[in-house]
């Protein structure tokens, strides 16, 4: 009788974990782990942070090593991208054109960033920032006296700004919306944030546009639309990513900003699910289709995946929850505050508590900006009060 296999696409964050958990829930079957990147599977946050500040090396961020998969019994295929799932036959195509069969699929395919569309984004010394490659790029870009332009005032584009200040750079963080990290804060304790970062020297700028980057080889200046143009050695930006479906959808998988699951991550296809970024799935807490994009879904979808793949039946519909490292701050982010219609400040020692509050009195979200060891128990606290319908009571 031939072995069943599953097979997992996308050698990620949420890939490597799921591989790991099929194998601690008990799957002894073919478990093969594809990706479209040379290295092994590695841990993202660290790469604008620690990796920037010279802490670690990007090798160093590495879930396991590459005789763990094999240890493992996990067949890792690198370098290779699946170009196309034929769910008749149960295999998957690769683009080096050979295939493998799969009794079960799962699909962790991320997300992709975002391109700068101006001119002049090509020039040397202009970065993004996803991969170990782009990290050791931009590191060896903030040094002293260098004049650092970032592009976009979300998650990345502040960590990058905090990095190249702590090493010596002169900054500037160029914004198109009206506040920092628009999407995923209140304004109170986003103004907070930029207010750290202006106290530390960046100069932040809201409502303005890039209308083309200027240098003969390498960049020299962002020109923005208002006609003023600064000068500068290296431009970094971060402007959002989109969740890689194309697979899904030319296999005929439901997709939709997304690749559309239930509460099990079952995609309609019952034989392949999804996780990660790129996985919207139906959240019974919030009475709607969420995508996440953030390290700690990655890891729990990854576990949840596992175990459904194996029949477990796990219904996955966990609090949102997300870190970012800026200096020697720390931000933390439960719920989704944009469903709060007010928000409440509370100070925790020297860190600030924001509750997003909505119309019926119930907790929808919370962030807290300050030092980890105040701002920790309580934001779990809060996490278990929004699974259990959003009472904050102890802290309003
Ligand atoms: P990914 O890690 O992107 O993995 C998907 C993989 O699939 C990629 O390797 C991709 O190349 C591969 N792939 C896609 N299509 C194919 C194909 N057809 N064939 C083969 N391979 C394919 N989150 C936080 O909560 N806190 C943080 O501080 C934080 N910091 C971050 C810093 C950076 C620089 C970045 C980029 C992200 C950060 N995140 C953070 C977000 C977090 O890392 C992501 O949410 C997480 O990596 C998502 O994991 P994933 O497995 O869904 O996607």
């Amino acid at each position: 009788m031939k072995q069943e296999s599953i097979v997992i696409v996308g050698a990620g964050h949420s890939g490597a974990k799921a591989a790991a958990a099929l194998r601690k829930h008990g799957w002894m079957g073919g478990l093969t782990l594809i990706g479209d990147e040379s290295c092994v599977p590695y841990d993202r946050p660290p790469l604008s942070k620690a990796v920037l500040l010279g802490k670690k090396t990007s090798e160093q961020c590495a879930f396991f090593s590459r005789a763990w998969y094999a240890d493992n019994g996990i067949d890792l295929i690198l370098g290779e991208s699946v170009a196309s799932i034929d769910r008749g036959r149960g295999r998957v195509m690769l683009k080096g054109n050979w295939d493998l069969p799969y009794h079960r699929l799962l699909l962790a395919t991320g997300s992709v960033l975002n391109p700068l569309a101006v001119p002049g984004a090509g020039l040397q010394g202009v970065h993004a920032l996803r991969t170990p490659q782009h990290a050791d790029d931009v590191a060896r870009s903030l040094h002293t006296g260098q004049r650092v332009v970032v592009i976009g005032a979300g998650v990345i584009g502040l960590e990058v700004a905090a990095a190249a200040v702590e090493r010596g750079c002169s900054v500037h963080v160029l914004e198109a919306g009206p506040s920092a990290m628009g999407r995923s804060l209140p304004s109170l304790a986003a103004n907070a944030l930029v207010a750290e970062h202006r106290r530390r020297g960046v100069d932040l700028h809201f409502g303005v546009r890039v209308a083309a980057l200027l240098g003969d080889e390498a960049v020299a200046a962002v020109q923005l639309e208002s006609g003023e143009s600064l000068d500068c050695d290296a431009v970094v930006y971060g402007v959002g990513v989109r969740p890689r479906t194309e697979l899904a959808q030319a296999a005929g998988l439901l997709v939709d900003d997304g690749i559309r699951t239930n509460g099990l991550l079952e995609t309609s296809d019952s034989r392949i699910f999804a996780c990660g970024d790129v996985c919207r799935y139906d959240s019974g807490l919030y009475g709607r289709a969420l995508r996440l994009e953030n390290w700690r879904n990655a890891e729990d979808q990854a576990d949840t995946a596992a175990r459904n793949l194996l029949g477990h039946g796990k219904v996955f519909d966990e609090v949102p929850w997300f870190w970012s490292n800026q200096y020697d701050l720390a931000l933390q982010v439960v719920g989704l505050p944009a469903l709060g219609a007010a928000t409440e400040v509370r100070t925790l020692g020297a860190s600030q508590l924001y509750l997003s509050v909505d119309a019926d009195g119930l907790l929808r979200g919370a962030s807290a900006l300050g030092s980890v060891r105040e701002i920790a128990a309580p934001m779990k606290t809060l996490k278990k009060a929004m699974a259990a319908g959003g009472s904050a009571a102890p802290f309003l």
